[in-house]
């Protein structure tokens, strides 16, 4: 079973809306194990969406469609369908009255062009959209699911996940198990030698790299007719590749490594102050981003000048003289400043060369020091990242999390495979 996804839309085509219904909707299917065959984007226009609904009823197993359900006159996508698969419009008295229901309910004046959306297609079968008025809507064309939704992300997204998921899931008749272990401070080279052909151990199993400036995630997914034979293919999986990777895990499944932090926090008791230069405070939105941080995050300097450093945390001006801002001594001090100004247990100071100016040759773009200080002593580390202003930014901001974790872990503070 293949399926092709059919987005619509001048301002997809346009690329000033970025296609996220269809990445979405890809991601989410192949977490599910729905093989998708083929994306396509058309605008707005009836020739263009009915030829490529045609085109994909020919080629594909089933097709998915987003956007045009609404109510405006551009909006002609449950119409183009309708006349394509020779099943006229009739209006729906359940969906109408669920339409007029959340009319009054809101307490607005809805025009009445918005009951439009309760003329569907004959046969389709109604998906209720939590968060709109056009219901998602399933059509059987030949034994072929025809799936309609609403452009609007949010809605899309929703219905996807309650009906779409689910269904498609279930049509492919295979079982998916899946699982993601995410880890920081190795490369994607270095992970692939530890793990060499593990996999093919693992019948009817995959293991994905899916590298990005936080690390590289490894997802397994195995898939087949048999649900115990899966799980246990899965169960048997993570055990092995944890047992190879597991020093440079951080998190499964879709945790950031900023919420391990806050839990480690939390589970000591300690609070946390930091003090960033290259990062601009970077590292501190990461810890704040975490809903209820303010347990444990207890403030952050953003000490970019020389003077700051000295005012702010006390760095020794003698030291930023004879060493460099962008240095060990004065990293250490960040750390050590920001933990004693702030009356915490733990402290991190981030100083570096994010670019694209300011290298030298022995402290080439890209130079970073991290420095930790807690009741357990106090460390630092030089890092060189790749990359562009952003990513040596992003890439300085996560390793200083991981060197968190692990501090507060008490594992040892370098990212190693083995031990
Ligand atoms: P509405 O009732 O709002 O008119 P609709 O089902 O007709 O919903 P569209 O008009 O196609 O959907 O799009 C609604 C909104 O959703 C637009 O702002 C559009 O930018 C956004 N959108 C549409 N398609 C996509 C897509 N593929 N990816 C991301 N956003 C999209
Ligand atoms: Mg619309």
């Amino acid at each position: 079973m293949h399926v092709e996804i059919i987005t619509i839309g001048n301002e997809v085509l346009s690329g000033r809306t970025l296609d996220t219904n269809f990445a979405f909707l890809a991601r989410a299917l192949e977490e599910a194990s729905v093989p998708i065959g083929w994306h396509s984007t058309v605008g707005d226009t009836a020739e263009r969406i009915a030829d490529a609904l045609r085109r994909a009823l020919d080629r594909a197993d089933g097709v998915v469609l987003t956007g045009g359900l609404g109510p405006t006159p551009d909006d002609i996508t449950r119409k183009v369908v309708a006349t394509t698969l020779g099943r006229p419009l009739q209006l729906d008295d359940t969906v109408l009255a669920g339409i007029r229901e959340r009319a009054k309910r809101s307490g607005r004046k809805l025009p009445a062009s918005i009951e439009g959306q309760a003329l569907l297609p004959r046969g389709a079968t109604v998906w209720p959209n939590p968060l709109g008025t056009a219901p998602g809507l399933l059509i059987l064309e030949d034994e072929k699911p025809v799936i309609l939704l609403p452009g609007v992300p949010q809605e899309m997204e929703a219905l996807a996940t309650a009906f779409v998921v689910p269904y498609l899931r279930e049509r492919t008749g295979v079982a998916v198990e899946s699982f993601t272990l995410r880890t920081a401070g190795v490369f994607e080279s270095q992970l692939h030698e530890r793990i060499g052909n593990l996999p093919q151990g693992w019948p009817g199993a995959t293991l994905a790299y899916l590298p990005s400036y936080f690390g590289v995630d490894l997802r397994v997914t195995a898939t087949g007719p048999d649900a115990d034979l899966v799980r246990s293919v899965a169960t048997r999986a993570h055990a092995e590749l944890s047992a190879r990777v597991g020093p440079v895990v951080y998190a499964e499944g879709g945790r950031a490594i900023e919420e391990v932090v806050g839990e480690a926090l939390v589970a000591k008791g300690w609070h946390i102050a930091t003090a960033e230069s290259c990062t601009g405070g970077l590292l501190a939105r990461r810890l704040t981003d975490t809903p209820g941080s303010s347990r444990y995050f207890e403030r952050g300097f953003v000490t970019y000048s020389n003077a700051s450093k000295t005012q702010l945390v006390g760095v020794d001006a003698g030291d930023l003289e004879a060493h460099g801002a962008v240095s060990a001594p004065v990293a250490e001090q960040l750390a050590r400043g920001a933990r004693a100004r702030a009356g915490v247990e733990l402290g991190v100071g981030i100083t570096g060369i994010a670019g694209p100016d300011g290298g030298s040759e022995e402290k080439p773009v890209g130079t970073v020091f991290i420095a930790v200080s807690s009741p357990r002593g106090e460390a630092v580390r030089r890092y060189r990242f790749m990359g562009t202003r952003r990513t040596i930014r992003e890439r300085a901001a996560q390793t200083a999390l991981d060197l968190l974790r692990r501090e507060l872990a008490g594992l040892p503070l370098d990212a190693k495979l083995e031990g």
